[in-house]
């Protein structure tokens, strides 16, 4: 493994900060693991705001690695920044653990903290972890029309489509387009989402946002970076050129799912119908028993639901999987 992957992981940048500082952009590292890499210039305005953010999941290493390669090319010639960067390694603590969290899922943490939103979990190391990143994303992304956030994970579970994206708030066509560009197959539209860190930038911040799942979960230093490839071009594109106008005639659109219920884990009594080892996506029958927990049952409604994420280990109170309607593109 390179050593630019290693310390990246552990949310160290120096290697890069010099190269960028040196090219006179702002540079700024606000918290272990979070550096923001900016145009000097006031008259920034237009300029794209991104976020980009990976090890939310420590165990899901595979855009750690990618990130740190695409951003050890780009230090080689960083005056090729094409927009104000922030990039958020999540959590350095479990990925040091090859953990997936050390108390509790980061990604279900970013909300406000109470008596606004957050009420359980908010002794844990990952509450603390939650809140400082949601207090410098809110101060990088103030006052700044123009912000994406894309928060970079891999799936535990074998996927009919293989690189996916859970999409908060309203969709934006040249997102979505930038999104195919980027070999993400499928995308699916959670208008109500909360808790994870692309609906907090998304409905607290306005940023443009998703969740993606990239392949498949692999151990830091061995992952096959070849089933990320498409991505990491679109990504590399995206830093050097920004949002190319050519995308809006792409035809890279990835399919259109929307969340149709999610699963929510009532009871130490909840379980689901079919294999917790189920591939996301699997299709299930109209009207189909799709869980129980105790007296309460979750059932597929008029059409064909697709299941995502199922997990009926969660802790009490969380979600235990998402079901998702097919919609027109
Ligand atoms: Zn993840």
């Amino acid at each position: 493994m390179s050593q630019t992957r290693s310390t990246f992981a552990r949310g160290e940048f120096s290697s890069l900060v010099s190269s960028f500082r040196q090219t006179g952009f702002v540079v700024h590292e606000p918290l272990p693991g979070v550096v923001q890499i900016c145009r000097p210039d006031n008259d920034a305005g237009e300029r794209l705001r991104l976020l980009i953010s990976v090890g939310v999941h420590g165990d899901e290493t595979a855009p750690i690695e990618m990130m740190a390669l695409l951003l050890e090319e780009l230090a080689r010639n960083p005056q090729a920044l094409a927009l104000d960067l922030m990039v958020a390694v999540g959590n350095i603590d479990a990925i040091a653990q090859s953990k997936r969290f050390i108390d509790v899922d980061l990604n279900r943490l970013f909300t406000p903290p109470a008596p606004t939103g957050r009420t359980q979990f908010q002794g844990s190391r990952e509450a603390l972890r939650a809140d400082q990143l949601m207090d410098v994303t809110a101060r990088f992304f103030e006052g700044r029309p123009h912000k994406w956030h894309l928060d970079l994970h891999t799936a535990i579970r074998a996927s009919f489509y293989p690189a996916f994206a859970i999409v908060p708030g309203s969709p934006n066509d040249l997102f979505l387009r930038w999104l195919g560009s980027a070999g993400i197959q499928a995308a699916v539209l959670n208008p109500d989402a909360t808790v994870t860190f692309s609906a907090y930038t998304c409905r607290y911040l306005g940023a443009i946002s998703c969740t993606a799942e990239l392949g498949r979960i692999g151990e830091l230093g061995k992952n096959d970076l070849t089933q990320f490839s498409q991505t990491q071009h679109a990504l590399d594109a995206l830093l050097r050129a920004g949002v190319a106008p050519d995308l809006l005639q792409s035809t890279l659109k990835p399919r259109l799912f929307r969340v149709a219920q999610e699963l929510i884990k009532r009871s130490e009594a909840f379980h689901l119908t079919f294999d917790g080892h189920t591939q996301n996506f699997t299709e299930f029958a109209p009207h189909t028993l799709i869980a129980r927990d105790g007296d309460f049952s979750y059932r597929v409604g008029d059409q064909p639901e697709y299941v995502l994420f199922p997990n009926p280990s969660v802790r009490v109170g969380l979600r235990a999987g998402l079901m998702a309607v097919s919609i027109p593109g």
